[in-house]
């Protein structure tokens, strides 16, 4: 593996710290080995140096909430054939890389066989940490199933991931069990009803506290986690009974939840620019418009309520669809309700420790993978940047080069 030098950049590390102008950064062997002053570090024997030319140097950004294995949702050509399916999927997987994302989090519906084909480099993109298959209630959230339609679409292990529609404590366990032998990395439940399923209620509750408690008890006995999706505080307070540590979306948070939920170290996840998508987009079902319209009036709210009582707030788009594109208006989107700032922490160091992964990614710190890209512009002064690819002029996963636009 060829060291890099990038030299004359300006480090934005991902701490929170404000932006170092004339900085350096030295990868070998994948890793950060050495991060100093413009041109104060040599490059070693073979090592290729890059002139950043003042550009900004960041961690390779990281999206918590990914749905790469849902290209069908909202199409109106959706995949006919199995082949087509996984084509579309490889390539969104490729654009998340080409975009600057260099670690992500599925939230169900993408087979692990895919995580698996970017691990052995057999196709470009983001490390991913799968789910797996989504686990929902018979009429929940993942059963997507129309009202007098009975047959489930069957999952085909290595290549398409359907929701395990699981009732009973017993059938939730043996669900997540599936889920993590396959090789997810965590297990992904449906708490509440959402916004796109058609026979739910947006304020259902869904799975008991034990069904969620038995998931999480596997999860645990793995070295694993639950993530939920979860709209209402009394979602949020069924998983945070349960033990739950991710909570997707929490659009509608009374304070007595956040409290809770800061207490618990749980983390929230709001998905904020898919609700803008939706809100512009001619595909949504008739069945969805209320759910979408109470939601979108009620998470600015939210996610003020959560700063508030303290709560970690990390970072994830929920970006459905066949051509899944400009991924980082999630961080423009969030930067609405927090500082810029803030915003690229939850997509960067927060998100890492969100993955379990702070020790080794989400900042760039000597020791650490050299994920990074380099974009043109100044995220803190103008966030609206990182969404556009075009800016994304360099990105680096683990010490290779996955895109080149310098130039
Ligand atoms: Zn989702």
């Amino acid at each position: 593996m060829t060291a890099l030098l990038l030299d004359n950049a300006t480090l934005l590390d991902g701490t929170g710290a404000e932006p170092r102008p004339r900085a350096a950064m030295l990868t070998e062997e994948g890793r950060i080995a050495r991060i100093a002053g413009a041109g104060e570090i040599a490059a070693p024997a073979g090592a290729r140096r890059i002139d950043c030319a003042g550009r900004t140097l960041m961690p390779g950004l990281m999206d918590a909430h990914v749905h790469f294995g849902l290209v069908a949702a909202g199409a109106n050509d959706p995949p006919q054939t199995h082949l087509s399916y996984a084509l579309k999927v490889v390539e969104n997987i490729r654009l998340a890389l080409e975009e600057g994302f260099t670690t992500v989090r599925d939230a169900g519906g993408l087979d692990v066989a895919y995580a698996q084909a970017v691990d052995s480099g057999e196709i470009p993109g983001p490390r991913i940490l799968a789910s797996g298959s989504f686990l929902s209630i018979t009429g929940g959230h993942g059963d997507q199933r129309y009202r007098f339609d009975d047959a489930a679409p069957p999952s085909i292990p290595g290549l398409v991931a359907h929701t395990e529609i699981c009732d009973g404590a017993d059938a939730v366990r043996r669900a997540a069990r599936i889920q993590l032998r396959r090789g997810a990395t965590q297990v992904k439940l449906m708490a509440s009803g959402g916004v796109m399923s058609p026979n739910d209620p947006l304020e259902s509750l869904q799975f008991s506290v034990a069904e969620m408690a038995a998931a999480v008890e596997e999860a645990h006995g793995f070295g694993r986690y639950v993530m939920a999706h979860c709209h209402t505080s009394g979602a949020i307070s069924n998983a945070l009974d349960a033990g739950v540590r991710s909570i997707e979306h929490g659009s509608i948070l009374d304070a007595t939840t956040a409290a809770r939920m800061a207490e618990q170290g749980a983390y929230l996840v709001p998905t904020l620019v898919i609700l803008e998508i939706l809100a512009r987009s001619s595909a949504v079902p008739e069945y969805s418009r209320a759910k979408l319209d109470l939601v979108r009036g009620e998470v600015a709210r939210s996610v003020a309520t959560a700063r508030a009582a303290g709560v970690r707030i990390a970072s994830g788009s929920d970006l459905l669809g066949p051509r899944q594109t400009r991924r980082a208006s999630e961080i423009v989107e969030k930067a609405r309700h927090t500082s810029p700032m803030e915003a690229i922490v939850s997509a960067t160091r927060t998100n890492a420790e969100l993955f379990r992964l702070e020790h080794r990614t989400g900042t760039l710190v000597e020791g650490h993978d050299a994920d990074a890209i380099v974009i043109e512009g100044d995220p803190v002064a103008d966030i609206a940047c990182l969404a556009d690819a075009r800016n994304v002029r360099l990105v680096v996963r683990q010490g290779q080069v996955a895109k080149d636009a310098l130039g």
